[in-house]
């Protein structure tokens, strides 16, 4: 899918998804893409970066790759929301317990510092750290 800024005569832009660049060309070569506010076929893509040197083409593709990693990033924080118990500030205390008692079978998450991440390490204590997403962000 991809999603494109459209712009019609009317001054009015909106976004559209599209399966692809081609579907896209298709739809606006059968004059199917219409202006939802004035219905108007006069509809174009509005250029987003007017300048597209080499340099702004690798920023683009950097973007995508961050885009994905943070999506990664967001199911992988997802699945940790879904399937760990959530300690907050308890976490040092609370992984201690689980190493040291052998209680609870379920993970944990929470938060530490480093200075506290680096000795649950030290410790021996299964300890990872991960970007923690802003689900409110794009
Ligand atoms: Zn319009």
């Amino acid at each position: 899918m991809i999603k494109y800024n459209l712009i019609c005569k009317c001054g009015k832009k909106f976004e559209s998804w599209f399966s692809g660049s081609s579907e896209y060309d298709l739809l606006k070569k059968k004059r199917l893409i219409n202006c939802i506010y004035s219905n108007s076929i006069s509809v174009e893509k509005s250029v987003m970066a007017p300048n597209l040197s080499n340099k702004s083409n690798k920023k683009l593709k950097n973007t995508k790759l961050e885009k994905n990693i943070k999506k990664q990033l967001l199911d992988f924080r997802r699945y940790i929301e879904k399937n760990c118990k959530d300690v907050g500030d308890n976490f040092p205390q609370e992984a201690r317990s689980i190493h040291y008692d052998k209680k609870i079978s379920k993970g944990i998450y929470g938060r530490a510092t480093p200075e506290e991440t680096a000795e649950l390490r030290d410790e021996g204590i299964d300890v990872a750290t991960i970007p923690w997403v802003n689900k409110s962000e794009n």
